[in-house]
C-alpha cells in the first residue's frame, strides 16, 4: 500500500475543477520536520511500501521534497510524486529537476494534464517533463480529468506531443504490473520504457468543480458503478492539518473518511483504527454503489439519479449519512442474503478486490 502526504494546498494554478480548492493563496503545508516524522513512522509499518507526495503542487517546495524522497529511499520505501509540471519550462530545466528527483530516489511520477490544467500550465511543459522522465528511467503517468467538454483522445495526444503508439491506457495494464511499476522491478519498468501511461477519470463535482457541475459526464445511477473501491485503506492520505483520511480521492474529503489526527494519535494506532473500520471494509469489498443501495432501501438516503463516478456516489453517500447503525444494516443484509438463497447472493465481493 502507499501513504500519501498532501504536502501543501498551495498551487501555482487555480484550476476550475480542483476538488481541494488549491490556489496560489492557499498556504497550508505540512512542516518538513513533521513530514519526516510521518515517513519514519510509516517505515515501521510493514504494509506501507511507497510514499506519495501530492497537493496542491508539491514541487513548489522542490528542495524539501527532494530531501523527503531521499529520506523515504533511505528507509527502504519507494516514492511517487504528483505534479502539474509547471517547473518544466524548458527541456534543460526539466532535465535538471527530474535528475534531482531521481538522484534522490524517486521511482514514480504522475503528471496532471487536461483541459483545466492547460489553462495554467503550457502543454509543452508536460512534454518536456515526460521527455526528461524517460531519460532518467521513469515511466510517466498522465492523470487526465475528463468532462463532456474535453478534447477527443487524438486531439489530447496532439496537444501534449504524444505519439499514439507511445501511449498506453492504464486500464489495459495488468493490476499486478501497475502496482509493481517503479518498485525497482526493472523487468516491468523495461517493458514500459519510453511509454506514457494515461489514466482517465471523470470530473467529480467537489470543491471548485461544483461550480461547473454541468461539465460532468454523468451516467444514470445503476450497475455501471457496481465496483469495489481499490483505494480506500490501500491509499490513505495525510493532510496539512494532520488528519489521516482513509483515501486520498480527488475531492474534499468527507468526515466519515477521517480516521483521526496525528497531533493526537500515533500513525500506527490510526492505521489500526482504519483497518478495524467496518464502513471502509465494506467499501473495499463491495463498493459505494452497494452502500448507497443499502441505505436507499432503508430510506436512510435519497435515491441518487445520476452520477459521474463511484467516488461521487461514495462522497455524497457518506456526506448524507452519519454512519449510525452500520453494524445493524450489515447484519440485516447478510441475513437477507441467506434468506434469499445462497445461490444468488445479494452481496458478493468483487474478484478484483
Ligand atoms: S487541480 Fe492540481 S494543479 Fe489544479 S489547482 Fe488543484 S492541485 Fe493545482
Ligand atoms: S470510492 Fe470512496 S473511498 Fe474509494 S477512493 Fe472514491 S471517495 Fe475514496
Amino acid at each position: 500500500m502507499e501513504l500519501a502526504l498532501v504536502y501543501t494546498l498551495k498551487c501555482n494554478a487555480r484550476c476550475r475543477h480542483c476538488g481541494f480548492n488549491c490556489s496560489p493563496t492557499a498556504n497550508s503545508k505540512i512542516d518538513i520536520k513533521k513530514a519526516e516524522g510521518y515517513i519514519r513512522k510509516a517505515a515501521d509499518i510493514d504494509e506501507v511500501k511507497r510514499i506519495v507526495f501530492t497537493g496542491g503542487e508539491p514541487l513548489l517546495y522542490h528542495e524539501e521534497i527532494c530531501r523527503l524522497i531521499a529520506y523515504t529511499t533511505k528507509l527502504g520505501m519507494t516514492s511517487r510524486i504528483v505534479t502539474n509540471a509547471f517547473w518544466a519550462k524548458s527541456k534543460a530545466v526539466a532535465k535538471d529537476i527530474v535528475k534531482e528527483l531521481t538522484d534522490s530516489g524517486l521511482t514514480n511520477i504522475n503528471f496532471s494534464a487536461d483541459m483545466f490544467h492547460q489553462e495554467y500550465v503550457n502543454c509543452k511543459n508536460v512534454e518536456n517533463a515526460i521527455e526528461a522522465s524517460h531519460e532518467f528511467g521513469l515511466v510517466p503517468v498522465i492523470a487526465r480529468c475528463v468532462t463532456n467538454k474535453s478534447h477527443g483522445k487524438d486531439e489530447f495526444l496532439t496537444l501534449y506531443g504524444l505519439a499514439p503508439n507511445s501511449v498506453i491506457d492504464v486500464k489495459d495494464i495488468p493490476v499486478g504490473e501497475m502496482s509493481y511499476m517503479g518498485n525497482r522491478d526493472f523487468k516491468i519498468r523495461e517493458k514500459y520504457r519510453s511509454k506514457v501511461l494515461v489514466r482517465e477519470s471523470n470530473m467529480i463535482p467537489r470543491g471548485r468543480a461544483l461550480q461547473i457541475r454541468h461539465y460532468c459526464r454523468e451516467e444514470a445511477f445503476g450497475e455501471i458503478f457496481d465496483e469495489a473501491c481499490t483505494e480506500v485503506i490501500q491509499k490513505p492520505g495525510i493532510f496539512p492539518n494532520g488528519n489521516l483520511y482513509a483515501c486520498c480521492c480527488s475531492g474534499e474529503p468527507v468526515e466519515m473518511l477521517n480516521v483521526g489526527n496525528l497531533e493526537e494519535t500515533s500513525l500506527e494506532t490510526l492505521f489500526h483504527r482504519m483497518h478495524e473500520n467496518s464502513v471502509f471494509w465494506f467499501l473495499s469489498q463491495y463498493g459505494p454503489y452497494r452502500l448507497a443501495r443499502l441505505l436507499e432501501k432503508r430510506q436512510m438516503i435519497r435515491n441518487p439519479k445520476r452520477a459521474s463516478s463511484v467516488c461521487e456516489i461514495c462522497l455524497d453517500t457518506l456526506d448524507a449519512w452519519d454512519g449510525h447503525d452500520f453494524q445493524l444494516l450489515l447484519e440485516d443484509h447478510f441475513a437477507m442474503e441467506i434468506l434469499e438463497g445462497l445461490s444468488e447472493p445479494v452481496l458478493r465481493p468483487k474478484s478484483s478486490s
